[in-house]
């Protein structure tokens, strides 16, 4: 008994680290400051974690909805936040595909390097 209910906290626990460390990101996301891999993690926590994105929606609302007010503007809190994490979502696929591009490119310089160093090397 008192093993089963050890096992139940041991694999809550890992969620709920997982939880906080998304919400740290919380601001760097909305400064659109964080690095690929924690942008990518952080999306594909938020679609699946209730709880994450309530936190997402009220640090939203602070940040933009108080200087969207003063402009007199009216904030779509849910269409907001889908568009962005939709905006985040083809950022990230683009730096991916540029990343990989970026290695392909340096993968080849490498190449030619090698192969003039050999002609070099011959004459
Ligand atoms: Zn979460």
């Amino acid at each position: 008994m008192s093993n089963a209910v050890k096992s139940q906290k041991s694999q809550k626990k890992p969620a709920q680290n997982t939880c906080k460390r998304m919400q740290a990101l919380i601001p760097g996301y909305l400064e659109k400051s964080l690095t690929l891999h924690d942008a990518r993690e952080f999306t594909e926590h938020l679609k699946s974690c209730s709880v994450c994105r309530d936190e997402l929606e009220i640090s939203y609302l602070l940040k933009e909805g108080i200087s969207r007010a003063e402009m007199g503007e009216t904030i779509d809190l849910h269409t907001d936040l889908e568009d962005m994490l939709d905006e985040t979502e083809n950022t990230i696929q683009y730096l991916t595909q540029y990343n990989t591009a970026v290695h392909l490119i340096e993968g080849t310089a490498v190449f030619v390097l090698l192969a003039c160093a050999m002609l070099l090397f011959m004459i």
